[in-house]
């Protein structure tokens, strides 16, 4: 039973209220009474009051029994109500505590009043406890429920994490037999790994004994080289592929005086002729730049200070595969030789001058004779003829001479005037298409016009067709081309002859130079090309040849075109 349990009286009489606390007091019963008697202070006591019973009249003024037990009803369903009136009917009291009510005490037999409001209280508290019972019950129910959920979700993750498990051990497995795989792959690239390197050690040993032994081979051809060098009478060295001079053999210093030290620091820069110092650069450098070698002239101090003419070589020292290595050098002391070419070059000056003025005045007795033959000897004008044509080759012989001379000597005159190229070609060729025994054929732009010397290039043309004619006496067709290029024409006398090898092509515009083609079989001076080039070269031309054995050859010649106005021409003229 609840102790000291607050009685909440809703009643309107005052001395009906003290006799229902009388009759509970009676009843030993210890109690918290309070007494109100509308419907607001019985509002404002179920919330304040919090009573643990309420007893109630069942009419006042202005509320009722039935009105105050559903408010009770609302807020504090549990606690009991009995209903103490006057006499409400049998029928009335029924339905009262049908519809939940308590109980119900007639204010005329109050006796009854306790023991139903201890009844009405015990019910309350068992009641109560059992809610509670009840509600703990539910909570112990639903955190049973939450554990079970718990427990049915950590054993599906614990399945989870089992098949996991399951499935990473396949994994595992698997790994492990590709692991094996790899180890068995590894120990087998392991053994090739080991032969691999045997092999290699091998290699390296071969290699080693190649380097060794070229290492040693290279020695002995340098020592061999150099003693060669040191062997030879002219002053020799090599140079780097760079430049820079490596070595001098002993001739290099018995002649320049130089030391090793001296050498070192001034090279050749000290013995050269200054006059001739920026031309040794320039010629170094070409052949450096042709990478095939070449030659070329200077003046080289000796030790006694007197400077002596000298023929430079560099040639190109390549390996195997044909990769410059190094260079070699001579100089080769060529005074005596300038100095017999010299008198040589005199000599010819003098001999063809002085020879000129005997032939002109033959040649003038010739034709002469020519006209007083006598007729009573019939080989008489054919001797004369004949003196007369040898008499011809004599004079251009002497021409040749001269010409050469001349152009030696910075003389060569030249006479420009304004003419058709094609025009004074065809001139020149006449007589010998005349004669009938050659083909040529002169092609090409027949309006290009040059403003040069007209009988100078002639001689030129018929120098290359004369050549042609003599050293290709088996092909009677010569083709002369002439062609135009960003204002310069080139002039081409081709034939197909014998054709020329390769390295002699670069000297047959020097002076006196002539191939070997065996035997005496043709005859000359070697100067007819050098005249022709000393003439274009007067021109602003050049001058060349294209050469193939067994094909014939392509002498030609550039001139710049100048294609003046007739007026411009006449001003000229
Ligand atoms: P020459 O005819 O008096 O020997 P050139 O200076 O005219 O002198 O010619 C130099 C050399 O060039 C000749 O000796 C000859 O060997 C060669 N040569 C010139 N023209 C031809 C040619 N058309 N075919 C082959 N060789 C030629």
């Amino acid at each position: 039973m609840i102790a000291d349990p607050k009685v909440l009286i809703l009643e309107d009489n005052d001395s009906d209220a003290d006799l229902l606390i009388r009759e509970l007091k009676k009843s030993g019963l210890k109690f918290f009474p309070k007494i109100v008697q509308n419907r607001s202070a019985y509002e404002n006591a179920l919330k304040e009051f919090d009573p643990d019973i309420i007893l109630s009249d069942y009419s006042l003024p202005s509320f009722d029994a039935v009105t105050a037990f559903k408010i009770k009803q609302h807020l504090l369903p549990l606690i009991p109500f009995i209903i103490v009136s006057g006499f409400i009917g049998e029928e009335n009291a029924v339905e009262l505590i049908n519809s939940g009510v308590t109980d119900y005490v007639s204010k005329n037999k109050l006796v009854t009043l306790s023991i139903k409001v201890n009844k009405a209280l015990n019910d309350a508290a068992i009641l109560k406890e059992k809610l509670i019972t009840d509600e703990k019950a539910i909570i112990q129910a639903a955190a049973l429920l939450i554990a079970n959920e718990e427990l049915v979700f950590q054993n599906k993750e614990k399945e989870k994490r089992a098949a996991d498990l399951i499935l990473l051990t396949e994994n595992l497995k698997v790994q492990q037999i590709e692991l094996q795989h790899a180890n068995l792959q590894l120990i087998k690239q392991e053994e090739k790994v080991v032969l691999i390197n045997e092999e290699l050690s091998k290699l390296n040993q071969e290699l080693e004994d190649r380097v060794a032994s070229r290492t040693k081979a290279l020695a002995e051809s340098e020592n061999r080289f150099r003693n060669m060098m040191e062997t030879i009478p002219q002053i020799a060295w090599t140079n780097t592929v760079k430049g820079e001079i490596q070595f001098f053999n002993q001739r290099w210093y018995d002649y320049t005086g130089l030391s090793i030290g001296q050498t070192q620091i001034g090279g050749f820069n000290i013995v050269v002729h200054p006059d001739d110092q920026k031309n040794i650069l320039k010629q170094f450098g070409l052949i450096r730049k042709s990478k095939n070698g070449g030659e070329f002239q200077t003046r080289v101090k000796r030790a006694d200070g007197l400077y002596r003419w000298h023929l430079i070589r560099l040639m190109p020292i390549k390996n195997d595969v044909g990769q410059l290595q190094l260079w070699a050098g001579t100089a080769t002391d060529i005074q005596e030789l300038r100095l017999l070419q010299q008198q040589k070059d005199d000599f010819i000056s003098i001999a063809s001058h002085e020879l000129k003025t005997p032939i002109t005045s033959l040649k003038a007795s010739l034709q002469l004779l020519y006209k007083i033959k006598d007729t009573s000897s019939p080989i008489m004008p054919n001797l004369i003829i004949q003196a007369n044509k040898s008499l011809e080759k004599v004079n251009l012989l002497i021409e040749d001479l001269l010409n050469a001379s001349k152009a030696n000597e910075g003389q060569l005159q030249i006479t420009p005037k304004q003419f058709f190229l094609h025009e004074v070609i065809r001139d020149c060729c006449n007589y010998l298409i005349d004669e009938g025994e050659y083909i040529i054929n002169i092609k090409g732009d027949k309006e290009i016009q040059v403003y040069a010397d007209a009988v100078r290039i002639e001689q030129v043309v018929l120098n290359f067709v004369t050549n042609a004619i003599k050293y290709a006496p088996h092909s009677k067709e010569i083709d002369i081309n002439i062609e135009h290029f960003s204002g310069m024409t080139k002039i081409s006398v081709i034939d197909k002859g014998a054709g020329i090898p390769q390295e002699n092509l670069r000297f047959l515009f020097d002076r006196y130079y002539r191939v070997d083609h065996g035997g005496s079989k043709y005859t000359g001076l070697g100067l007819g090309l050098y005249i022709c080039s000393e003439i274009i070269k007067k021109h602003n031309g050049k001058i060349g040849v294209d050469s193939e054995l067994g094909k014939g050859s392509s002498f030609w010649f550039t001139l710049p075109i100048s294609n003046l106005s007739l007026d411009q021409i006449r001003q000229i003229a």
